[in-house]
C-alpha cells in the first residue's frame, strides 16, 4: 500500500515556519507583510476560500484586507481598486479571487496587478520569469505540489514526471517547476493519445484534470509518486463526496506514495499564498526572503 502524503500536516508545518519568518521580519526590519484579497460577487465557494485566506493570513501574524465588491461591479471600478492597492505601500500581496463576473476581462485584471505584488503568480511577467528560469512569484497550487513531491522523493533530478492537464493555473506552471527541478517532463491533455501508457512511464504523476477518479491504478508504474490536484464533488450512495482525479482505491495499491483528496494538495495552496506574500514583502523591501 502506498504511503499517504499528508498535505494537511505539511501545510501546518509550513504555516508555522511562515509565522516564524513574519515575526523575524517584524522584529528585525519593522516589516509586517500584508495581503489584500478582492472578491467580486457572491459565489459561495469563493466566499469560503476568501474567508479561509483571511483567517490564515492573520494567524501567521500578517495584515489582511478583504475588499468585497458587488457582482455588478464594472471592470473600470475593479481596475481602479487594483491600482489603489498597487500604490498602497502597506499592501505587499494582491489577490483577485477567480472566477470574475462575465462583464470583467479576467486577464486584463490579472495583468493590472503590480507583478511585484502578484502573489497568485498569474501575471504574464511572473509566468515569463518562471519559464525563463528567473526569480518569480509562482502560482500557489503548483508550488505546493512540488513541495510535496520533494518531501517524498528528495532530489527530483532526472526522474520522469507526467503532468496531466495544461491549464495556466496548474498544469503549465507545475510542468515549468518540475523542469526547473531537472525532471524529464511530459505534459498530457485531452488530445493526448493513449494516456494510460504515457502515465505508466512516470515516476511522478501530477493529475490536474477536473475529472473524478479518471486515473486508474493500472495506469500507475509500481512505486510511483502520485500527486492528485483534482477536487471533484460527486454523489455516491446518496451522499455528497469530494474525490480527486485519481481513483484512490486502485492507485494506492500500486503507487509508492499518494496524496488523498481532501487533505493532500488542497491545504498547500493557501500556505503557499502566505509564503508568496512573505517573499513579495521581503523583495519589495530589498530583504532576502527566508527559504522554506
Ligand atoms: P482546467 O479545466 O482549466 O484544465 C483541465 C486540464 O485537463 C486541461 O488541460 C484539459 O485538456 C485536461 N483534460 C481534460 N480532460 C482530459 C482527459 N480526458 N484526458 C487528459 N486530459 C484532460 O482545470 P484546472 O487546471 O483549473 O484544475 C484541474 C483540477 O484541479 C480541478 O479538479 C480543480 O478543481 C483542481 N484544482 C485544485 C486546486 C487546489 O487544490 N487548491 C487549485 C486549482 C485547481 P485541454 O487543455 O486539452 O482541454
Amino acid at each position: 500500500m502506498a504511503k499517504l502524503i499528508d498535505g494537511k500536516a505539511f501545510a501546518e508545518g509550513l504555516r508555522k515556519r511562515i509565522a516564524g519568518a513574519v515575526s523575524t521580519l517584524k522584529a528585525e526590519h519593522g516589516l509586517t507583510p500584508g495581503l489584500a484579497v478582492v472578491l467580486v460577487g457572491e459565489d459561495p465557494a469563493s466566499k469560503v476560500y476568501v474567508a479561509n485566506k483571511a483567517k490564515q493570513t492573520v494567524e501567521v501574524g500578517m495584515n489582511s484586507w478583504e475588499h468585497k465588491l458587488p457582482a455588478d461591479t464594472s471592470e473600470s471600478d475593479l481596475l481602479a481598486l487594483v491600482d489603489k492597492l498597487n500604490k498602497d505601500s502597506s499592501v505587499h500581496g494582491i489577490l483577485v479571487q477567480m472566477p470574475l463576473p462575465k462583464q470583467i476581462d479576467s486577464a486584463k485584471v490579472l495583468n493590472a496587478i503590480d507583478p511585484a505584488k502578484d502573489v497568485d503568480g498569474f501575471h504574464v511577467v511572473n509566468v515569463g520569469r518562471l519559464s525563463t528560469g528567473q526569480e518569480a512569484l509562482v502560482a500557489c497550487t503548483p508550488t505546493g505540489c512540488v513541495m510535496l513531491a520533494k518531501d517524498v522523493l528528495g532530489d527530483l533530478s532526472g526522474i520522469n514526471a507526467v503532468v496531466i492537464g495544461r491549464s495556466n493555473i496548474v498544469g503549465k506552471p507545475v510542468a515549468q517547476l518540475l523542469l526547473a527541478e531537472n525532471c524529464t517532463v511530459t505534459i498530457a491533455h485531452s488530445k493526448s493519445k493513449d494516456l494510460p501508457s504515457i502515465v505508466r512511464q512516470a515516476d511522478l504523476v501530477i493529475a490536474a484534470v477536473g475529472r473524478p477518479e479518471m486515473v486508474k491504478g493500472d495506469w500507475i508504474k509500481p512505486g510511483a509518486t502520485v500527486i492528485d490536484v483534482g477536487i471533484n464533488r460527486i454523489e455516491r450512495d446518496g451522499k455528497a463526496k469530494l474525490v480527486g482525479d485519481c481513483d484512490f482505491a486502485s492507485c494506492e495499491k500500486v503507487a509508492g506514495a499518494i496524496t488523498p483528496v481532501p487533505g493532500g494538495v488542497g491545504p498547500m495552496t493557501i500556505a503557499c499564498l502566505l509564503y508568496n506574500t512573505v517573499k513579495a514583502a521581503s523583495a519589495i523591501k530589498g530583504i532576502k526572503a527566508p527559504a522554506m
